[in-house]
């Protein structure tokens, strides 16, 4: 028998013994319920600070394409001499040459004993041919551009801007050599690029998220144990549960945003404001190129590259990008197999697509719907995850 209870029998013979009512029994305090486990507390979701993107085909402003100049073995950085000059390639860099470009620039650079004093001719007015004619200059040459189009008309000023060397090279036919090339390139690009952030080159620090739904591949480059994870500043994986994302699992590091139309303006002003000239003219083959009058050319054609150097191996990748106004409250990167979205400052961009040996520019606009509504799907699937989870918090939080 508990204490209560003897308690309350004990005062109940009391009263029958002294005559009085059982009133007494009434004022004893009733047994207490067990009291019910305190809710589990609700666990914070990675992502639940960020804020779902908006995804509604109203809100296109522009969709474009551009061809990526992919060498399944890789880019080319290479010197011959030919004709009585030096010629010194820089060109093939896939889906990474915004990425790799400072990398490319320097280890161009470092095919010559110096560069200094001399008066070299740069073919190419993307973010190669400007990279690599500002990266003379620094190093104490004069130059000139030849080109037929510069920004914003060139495959540069399509590119994402997304900092990570993807889309460069196909594993198989990776050799060591390459290989140890395109990971210097990359950590050079990195370190460079970190003294451009801010306003004036256009280049930002984001959040980026990779979803899937088996568990991230750590691949060769990516990943612990992968040649660049040390790049992969904040890197964390999330499982089931633990992110606010419409897929198992939520890879995240940090890394740079480039955003070409400012960046490469500003590049290819730093390259005119230290005295460099620009032509603009088309070349139709390389004997031509051979004929310009200064003794140090650089070939930084991209696609180009393949007509004027007949590099059979050069093909193009097509991509399609769409933009919707932009959203500057959105401020990560989301990718999700071949659809990514990266808020960039001139529209909200969605992506993608990959199309191997494909050269019409036009635009597709069953691919475009496509797009939208894959991405549409994705951030309001994370919207409504987001949305209850807060409000479970708030619920945690509101005192009863
Ligand atoms: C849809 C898409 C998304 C991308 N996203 C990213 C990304 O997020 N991150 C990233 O790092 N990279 C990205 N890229 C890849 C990047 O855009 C390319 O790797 C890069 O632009 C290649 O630079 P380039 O200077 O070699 O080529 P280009 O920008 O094409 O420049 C070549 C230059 O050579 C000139 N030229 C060519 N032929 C001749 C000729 N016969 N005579 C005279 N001049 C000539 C052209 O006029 C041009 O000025 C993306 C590309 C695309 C298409």
């Amino acid at each position: 028998m508990n204490r209560r209870r003897s308690l309350s029998l004990a005062l109940g013979s009391l009263a029958l013994a002294t005559g009085c009512r059982r009133k007494e029994e009434v004022a004893v305090a009733p047994a207490e319920p067990t009291p019910a486990p305190p809710p589990a507390p609700v666990k914070p979701l990675e992502g639940a600070d960020l804020v779902p993107a908006k995804i509604d085909a109203s809100l296109e402003i522009r969709t474009i394409t551009g061809l990526r100049p992919f060498r399944p073995s890789g880019y080319v950085v290479r010197r011959e001499e030919r004709e009585g000059k030096t010629l010194v390639h820089n060109y093939g860099h896939g889906g990474g040459g915004i990425t790799l470009s400072w990398g490319c620039a320097d280890q161009a650079m470092r095919t010559m004993e110096s560069v200094s004093g001399l008066s070299c001719a740069v073919i190419g007015g993307g973010v190669m041919g400007l990279t690599t004619a500002r990266m003379l200059q620094l190093r104490g040459a004069k130059v000139k551009i030849y080109t037929d189009h510069l920004p914003p008309d060139t495959t540069s000023n399509v590119a994402g801007g997304h900092w990570w060397p993807v889309s460069v090279f196909d594993s198989s036919k990776r050799t060591p050599e390459f290989a140890a090339q395109f990971v210097e390139a990359s950590r050079f690009a990195y370190r460079y690029f970190q003294r451009l952030v801010g306003p004036r080159w256009g280049v930002r620090w984001v959040p980026s998220y990779y979803l899937s739904d088996g568990a991230p591949d750590n691949g060769w480059m990516a990943g612990p144990g992968g040649v660049l994870h040390d790049t992969q500043v904040g890197f964390k994986d999330f499982g089931p549960g633990e992110h606010v994302f419409p897929a198992q699992y939520a890879r995240r590091f940090h890394t740079l945003l480039i955003e070409p139309s400012i960046y490469l303006e500003t590049l290819l002003r730093d390259v005119q404001g230290a005295g460099g000239e620009i032509e603009i003219r088309r070349f139709a083959s390389a004997e031509e190129i051979l004929k310009v009058p200064e003794q140090t050319i650089f070939n930084c054609t991209g696609l180009g590259a393949r007509e004027l150097f007949k590099d059979e191996e050069l093909i193009p990748v097509k991509g399609q990008l769409s933009f919707l106004k932009p959203q500057t409250e959105v401020n990560y990167n989301l990718l999700l197999g071949s659809y990514y979205m990266f808020s960039r400052g001139d529209g909200l961009l969605l992506g993608g697509t990959f199309d191997r040996g494909q050269w019409d520019l036009t635009t597709d606009d069953a691919v475009k719907r496509r797009v939208i509504e894959g991405q549409k799907r994705i951030f309001d699937a994370m919207a409504k995850t987001r949305h209850e989870h807060l409000a479970a918090l708030a619920k945690q939080h509101t005192p009863i």
